[in-house]
């Protein structure tokens, strides 16, 4: 295998709290470790349009506690065909990148499975989205500060919801995966989650209705992950103006604050390991693989599996939502 002289970094798709700390552990332990950096803007629009700039360490400077991405994140529709990807590595070859560090989702992990495969460039992955969906690690990088932010928006609801008489769903991210849902259900003290991978087993509002609310609770506080599968918040609302009209329902759709802010400290950390633990599987040899977390251990998870694997919710957690909200 050709000595990697030059790593490249990018961060795509959907933006995620701590990619900044990610990008500055990667710069700076592969400076440690003797590599140059180059510093790839709007993800893989930057290597169609050859938007490359070297990193030195004072360019990550200042950066571990800023949400967003310095490196700027796009969607870039010309990397999904094979006419795009040829220009991306034309433009890494003429920049001289001989690995690629991609920061991103499911999407930009599939980005860099296909591209991978089609051209003989390492490429190692860290997960870096709010959602928590990727198989083979225990969580991401921006899930924890996504969650803490659900947490504060959603106490802040209560005190206003517990004024009124009032059923209130919170809408939250996680188009396919009800991590933050479930899990900013139980650090609140909501009533209920009504996420996508039960949805096509039960009519989660109907038996949400069905079991009443606490006779001593003056409001009723249920978290919905965004998603055709659940209806969403608002699709929800509908159903129990017609279905359930003795309700007084309200929606709130906490959208985009859900990304940004400062990270967390397990946010924090978990990048700079990753981060840490990418430039190492790069010097191991490793390729096509992303970075996890399984039980406080850094492990390499194959693209393959990564992606392609549904990463299962903890079903005890929806029991464990209905005990203590009685
Ligand atoms: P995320 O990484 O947050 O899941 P997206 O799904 O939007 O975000 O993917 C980000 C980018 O990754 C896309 O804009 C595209 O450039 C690239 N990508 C996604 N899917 C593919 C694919 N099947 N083939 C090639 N590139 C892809």
């Amino acid at each position: 295998m050709a000595e990697i002289k030059c790593v490249g970094i990018l961060t795509s798709g959907g933006d995620a709290p701590a990619m900044n700390a990610a990008i500055r552990a990667v710069t700076r332990a592969a400076i440690y470790n003797g590599f140059e950096v180059k510093g790839i803007m709007r993800g893989y629009r930057g290597l169609i349009t050859g938007e490359i700039f070297p990193m030195k360490t004072q360019n990550v400077s200042n950066i571990i506690q800023q949400g967003g991405t310095i490196l700027k994140t796009a969607r870039c529709k010309e990397f999904t065909t094979p006419e795009g990807r040829q220009i991306a590595y034309d433009t890494m070859q003429k920049e001289g990148i001989d690995a690629l560090v991609v920061i991103g989702g499911d999407g930009s992990l599939t980005g860099a499975r296909i591209f991978a495969s089609e051209y003989n460039i390492p490429i190692v992955g860290l997960p870096g989205t709010i959602d928590n969906d990727l198989y083979g690690t225990d969580t991401t990088i921006g899930y924890d500060t996504a969650l803490n932010t659900i947490m504060e928006a959603t106490d802040k609801i209560r005190d206003t919801a517990s004024s009124h008489e009032r059923l209130f769903f919170i809408e939250v991210m996680g188009r396919n995966a009800g991590f933050l849902a479930l899990n900013g259900a139980i650090a609140t003290g909501a009533e209920a989650a009504i996420i996508p991978e039960i949805a096509t087993e039960v009519d989660q509002l109907a038996e949400l209705i069905q079991n009443g609310f606490r006779k001593s609770k003056n409001s009723s506080i249920v978290l919905v992950a965004e998603s055709e599968l659940t209806g969403g918040a608002m699709g929800l609302a509908e159903r129990v103006k017609n279905e359930y009209p003795q309700y007084d329902v309200r929606v709130t759709i906490l959208g985009h604050i859900q990304r940004g802010g400062s990270p967390t400290a397990s946010d924090r950390i978990l990048a700079s390991r990753m981060g840490e633990a990418a430039i190492n599987a790069l010097l191991e040899g490793q390729r096509n693989i992303m970075v996890g977390i399984q039980n406080d251990e850094l492990v390499y998870v194959p693209f393959t599996k990564a992606i392609r694997n549904d990463k299962p919710i903890n079903r005890d957690l929806l029991n464990t939502i209905k005990i203590l909200s009685i």
